[in-house]
């Protein structure tokens, strides 16, 4: 079965989708975007993706060039059309295509729609959590708002980069103060000597995480704590536990920080419990 994209209104063969050379998003990553769980052919937390979707859309005074109704419908002839059970869907937004220029393209250029499935191996995630990641610290070099989930992701490459030539998965962001804003590509999460799940705060500085979100609820029904404050790398290191939190991810617990163990090395008792949970929380489309 060869794997169908959605561009532009067409589902097309993956490997001959594309966009023009002039588009905004390939000159000036002027798009944003969102990634959706598919887990048993469902797809997860769907709303919640496709409200921040359209406040990301809001904020760059982006015009999503369908509504929410056929937004829905495009994304499920993409699970469908590609067979996905487990996997995830991409969606992408950008400003359209026009002659290069600074200036937002004139009013009523069409913005660009791009969507894909693909599989993910849930055999070789579920081995991940048990063995857990190891993350690094380095400094955040982003913009100032973290909270549009924007394609402009190069200081995220460049630390997730940095990540694997360590030999780890994921790196945090440390702002100037010294404390973790979130990973490259996760909300990042410790747990402190209390048993309460300490993150920062989603009014600035981080992506308000789907996933994050939804923890709120787990850790209530576990009689969880959620602190949201700021805390340190130091703090960090001498954390219980560690972990992660997205789409991609789910909760993923972090066995050692710039090569230091957490929690004696071993994935925590919170955070596989938190990982068990998620799928009875969140909510999976008709
Ligand atoms: N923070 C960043 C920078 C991300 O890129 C992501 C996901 O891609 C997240 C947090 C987690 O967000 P979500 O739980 O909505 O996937």
């Amino acid at each position: 079965m060869s794997r169908i994209a959605y561009v532009n209104g067409r589902y097309v063969r993956h490997s001959e989708a594309a966009v023009s050379i002039d588009d905004r998003a390939f000159l000036f990553a002027d798009g944003i975007y969102e990634v959706i769980e598919i887990f048993g052919g469902k797809l997860i937390d769907e709303a919640g993706h496709l409200e921040r979707l359209n406040r990301s859309a809001r904020e760059l005074l982006l015009k999503l060039p369908v509504g929410e109704r056929v937004l829905k419908l495009i994304l499920r002839e993409l699970v469908a059309r590609n067979g996905v059970a487990y996997g995830h869907v991409y969606l992408q937004v950008t400003r359209g295509a026009a002659r290069r220029d600074h200036f937002f393209p004139k009013a009523g250029t069409p913005t660009t729609l791009v969507a894909f499935a693909h599989r993910s191996d849930r055999a070789a995630a579920e081995a991940k959590a048990q063995a857990g990641i190891k993350v690094i610290s380095v400094p955040d070099i982003r913009w100032k708002r973290p909270d549009i989930k924007s394609t402009s992701l190069l200081p995220n490459v460049l630390a997730k980069q940095q990540a694997k030539d360590f030999g780890a998965y994921e790196a945090w962001l440390v702002d100037e103060e010294g404390f973790v804003t979130e990973g490259s590509s996760s909300n990042a999460w410790i747990v402190d000597a209390d048993g309460a799940l300490v993150t920062h705060p989603a009014d600035s500085g981080i992506l308000r995480g789907i996933t994050r979100a939804r923890l709120f609820e787990i850790a209530a029904a576990h009689q969880i704590r959620i602190v949201e404050r700021r805390f340190t790398v130091v703090e960090a290191k001498a954390a219980r536990e560690a972990f992660i939190t997205g789409a991609t991810t789910l909760v993923m617990p972090v066995v050692a920080i710039d090569g230091e163990k957490i929690g004696g090395g071993a994935p925590g008792p919170v955070a596989l419990g938190l990982r068990a949970a998620f799928h009875g929380f969140a909510p999976a489309s008709e």
